[in-house]
């Protein structure tokens, strides 16, 4: 709480992280003053035609946070509530992601002011290939890699790539990851979030000494990583007993069909109604008495109010920032383990690294070998989050910082900036 008011601005809050991470860590003021905006924002207005022959314009942007360790990486969403610190923050947040990962990128991310429900398909088409003819100069494979994130896809995607192609002159397949494999995306990257944060869950529950077999979860969220995380938790055995999403919520003690569900969302466009389920709200869903908590949707839901309420032993945070310093401190208190976001969302960006590698080198690897690497990437990254947490007897989330910090200070120390 400031002034009585819970900070939820998430470039504040990261803001705030980093300055406990460089100050615990000793490191130079300068580390904290590079890190804490991003070093560029690109700030667009898309004109696009709609189909009644009208014209639009959609604000954007592009943040590009810090290239120090690579080239800036992050996704571009498309969601009415895009703000330019939103995109700062997430985009700092892609940085620490690269750094625990030990991924050579720098962080970025962009977003459009839009509802991406409200458009038709050719509207759409219109709007990303606008979108990147803005961001052309500041693109590339070594300069700066858009992706999915919240509402874009990998049709988006291929639109995206086809464009920057056209302005090129040259297919430059390195430059968007999360493409059509067709288009040279790579196996396993639709799946790779929600994989991620499943691999994360198996090893928090093995620090517990918890079995995943048999345990309960919910999930806020039921788009890309919502819907593949409870998937992969209902293959091991996990009871997914509640789902809510921006058009409702469902809930069933016995646990939900999640294949069903996820043909069922895929038409009517929320899991609200399913086969006449008993409904849940998004408070009762953070109340749910189950083992495991997914948010999986957007910043700022586990708060001052929902945060206390939390029954879940372990919340794995599938979306980026969903938790406020409020609703951080309410799960300290009631010990709840938490595997921060930028620890546990990490496995998206970590096979979009496979997929611009494979672009780069003209390979393919297959699925098994995509999954497998993703697997030895993301238990090292919590291993090494784990170990910094016993060592400074901290909690996981100012361990991720604390060892995303130290790697990035030590490329900046290499690079000769402080
Ligand atoms: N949008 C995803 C994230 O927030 C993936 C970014 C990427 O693949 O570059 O991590």
């Amino acid at each position: 709480m400031k002034n009585g008011v819970e900070l939820s601005n998430p470039l504040e809050i990261v803001q705030r992280m980093l300055e406990v991470a460089t100050q615990e860590l000793d490191l130079p003021q300068g580390v904290y003053e590079i890190l804490k905006k991003p070093k560029r924002i690109l700030k667009v207005s898309i004109p696009v035609r709609m189909d009644d022959g009208t014209y639009r314009e959609f604000e954007g942007y592009r943040s590009q946070h810090l290239d120090v360790l690579g080239p800036t990486k992050g996704g571009v969403r498309f969601h009415p509530g895009v703000t330019e610190d939103e995109v700062a923050a997430l985009s700092i947040w892609m940085s620490m992601k690269a750094a625990i990962l030990g991924i050579p990128y720098g962080g970025g991310k962009g977003g459009i002011v839009v509802n991406p429900k409200e458009l038709s398909e050719r509207e759409l088409e219109e709007l990303s290939r606008g979108f990147i003819r803005e961001l052309e100069p500041i693109m590339g494979p070594e300069k700066d890699i858009p992706a999915p994130d919240v509402n874009t896809t990998p049709q988006i995607m291929g639109w995206m790539i086809d464009e920057f192609s056209r302005l090129k002159g040259k297919n430059v397949p390195g430059t968007i990851t999360g493409k059509p494999l067709i288009l040279g995306g790579s196996e396993g990257r639709v799946e790779a979030t929600g994989r991620g944060v499943v691999f994360t869950i198996e090893d928090a529950a093995k620090k517990l000494g918890l079995e995943l077999e048999g345990m309960t979860a919910v999930v806020q969220g039921f788009g890309n990583v919502g819907s593949i995380t409870a998937k992969l938790l209902h293959e091991r055995g996990v009871k997914v007993l509640g789902i809510v999403d921006a058009g409702g919520g469902i809930y069933h003690k016995d646990g939900l069909p999640i294949e069903e569900l996820i043909g069922y969302a895929q038409t009517t466009g929320t899991v609200a109604g399913y086969n006449g389920y008993e409904s849940l709200s998004n408070d009762d869903l953070f109340a749910a008495d189950v083992d495991i908590l997914v948010p999986a949707a957007l910043e700022n839901q586990i708060t001052s109010v929902t945060g206390p309420t939390i029954r879940a032993k372990i919340v794995a945070e599938a979306a980026n920032g969903p938790t406020t310093p409020d609703g951080n401190a309410a799960m300290e208190k009631n010990g709840v383990t938490v595997i921060p976001d930028i620890l546990c969302n990490a496995g998206g960006v970590t096979v979009s690294y496979f997929e611009w590698v494979q672009n780069t080198t003209h390979l393919r690897w297959t699925e098994q070998e995509v999954n497998e690497r993703l697997h030895t990437e993301m238990a090292e990254a919590f291993d090494d989050v784990y170990e910094m947490k016993e060592q400074k007897g901290c909690t996981m989330r100012e361990a991720a910082y604390l060892v995303a910090v130290e790697r990035i200070a030590q490329a900046m120390e290499a690079r000769g900036w402080i």
